[in-house]
């Protein structure tokens, strides 16, 4: 049995996680399921853009670089991040884009593998991570560099002497599946091959253990759990083990060993500050900071409990509506092979999804026919998953898709 409504209002009532939701702007009569797209706004960031504006712009000037150490941002945000996907100090930075880092890295770990040169791939990852290892392909000819993109079950047993890297993100973006991290990479490394998972789904929604199951490089993305705002920086680990040897192709200033020496040879920065490349956008990376700000104290075994419960909830909510029998499970059934989000494939999906946003429940709409829902446990309510159920209940009883102007999609999704 689902809970009932006045189960959900009892089961926040005692959220150990509840108070973070206070720390967020929420819109009124909203509920905002698509946390794993764009992060809501935490309230400490107005005011620190304004102060980062006003003040150390406005006033200090190009002195605040070291005034206000925004030449130590990258750093100082990596090892922010560093706690919440199990890693030890000196190997995380904020830079750049998840697209960007997944060229570096992607380049980095070719070199670190020579002789090597297959790059393998799930067919249903997220585009861009096969569109930048396509790039990479394309530059360095078939001899260096070769993209193989396989169905997911496939992909273990075609790991061989040549594969260089396999690339997966960890929590899929449609379906929610989560990947078993220690198993894969364990098999990637008996293959003598290096794993680079992309986090971007799995970071603030789930514990992660990057150093106790020898990840070799990983990226994320700044703007969905981690709420750092539209285009937030991304941020990339490398493990300690391949800091040494690890150089990366987009060697910028920024990069380089010391940077106002000016000279006109490139010269790696120690450790992971070589995996920078140009001047970092400092209100972006303070936006990202005040919301780091709000994780120092979290328990991610509290949050995934959570998360779980609620997509549980969602999930028993769905399956027990009469009106929702033509909306078909999409994420994996298991609690334990699922991250933080679920979605439900139906042919008029865009269309439903619309008239459910115009009831204030925002999802969001993943081709071909899917309605997708994140679960965001830091802010996120049991009221609100049953109350978002009722809304798409009403949706469908009251034929509220059914209009030409929810049948078109504009440009984002
Ligand atoms: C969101 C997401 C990205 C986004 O990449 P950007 O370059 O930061 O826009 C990449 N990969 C995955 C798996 C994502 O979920």
């Amino acid at each position: 049995m689902p809970m009932t409504r006045a189960q959900c209002l009892e089961a926040d009532k005692i959220d150990p996680l509840a108070r973070y939701r206070d720390a967020f702007v929420l819109p009124p009569d909203t509920i905002y399921l698509d946390g794993n797209s764009l992060g809501p706004l935490p309230k400490a960031v107005a005011g620190c853009l304004h102060d980062t504006v006003v003040e150390q712009w406005g006033q200090g000037l190009i002195g605040s670089w070291n005034d206000h150490d925004w030449i130590g941002l990258a750093e100082r945000l990596g090892e922010k991040i560093a706690p919440l996907i199990g890693a030890g100090p000196g190997q995380v930075i904020v830079a750049d884009s998840v697209s960007v880092n997944l060229y570096k890295l992607l380049a980095t770990a070719l070199s670190l593998r020579p002789g090597r040169t297959i790059i393998l791939s799930s067919e249903d990852n997220f585009p861009t991570d096969l569109y930048i290892a396509q790039g990479l392909t394309a530059l360095l000819g078939r001899e260096r560099c070769e993209l193989v993109i396989l169905e997911g079950s496939r992909l273990m047993k075609a790991i061989g002497a040549n594969t260089a890297v396999v690339m997966l993100t960890h929590v899929d973006f449609r379906s929610g599946r989560l990947y078993d991290m220690q198993s894969i990479t364990q098999q990637v490394h008996d293959a003598g091959a290096l794993m680079l998972w992309d986090l971007s789904h799995s970071t603030g929604a789930l514990p992660l253990k990057l150093d106790a199951f020898d990840v070799d490089l990983a990226v994320g993305s700044g703007y969905k759990y981690l709420n750092g705002g539209p285009g937030a920086p991304a941020f990339l680990y490398v493990a300690a083990r391949h800091l040494g040897n690890a150089t990366q192709p987009l060697r910028g200033w920024m990069g380089h060993a010391e940077p106002f020496a000016f000279r006109p040879g490139y010269e790696p920065a120690p450790g992971i500050l070589r995996f920078q490349s140009g001047t970092p956008p400092i209100l972006s990376y303070r936006a990202l900071e005040a919301a780091l700000a709000l994780w120092d104290n979290v328990d991610l075994d509290q949050l995934r409990d959570k998360s779980v419960l609620l997509s549980e909830t969602f999930i028993e909510l769905v399956q027990a509506s009469e009106v929702l029998s033509d909306f078909v499970l999409n994420s994996p059934r298991e609690a334990a092979e699922r991250g933080s989000q679920v979605s439900f494939a139906h042919p008029l999906g865009y269309a439903i999804m619309r008239a459910l946003i115009d009831r204030r429940v925002i999802g969001d709409f993943r081709e071909p026919n899917l309605l997708r829902f994140g679960l965001a446990p830091m802010y996120t309510r049991y009221v609100d998953v049953w109350d978002a159920v009722a809304h798409l209940d009403g949706v469908m009883l009251n034929r509220e898709y059914d209009t030409p102007e929810f049948r078109e999609q504009p440009r984002v999704t």
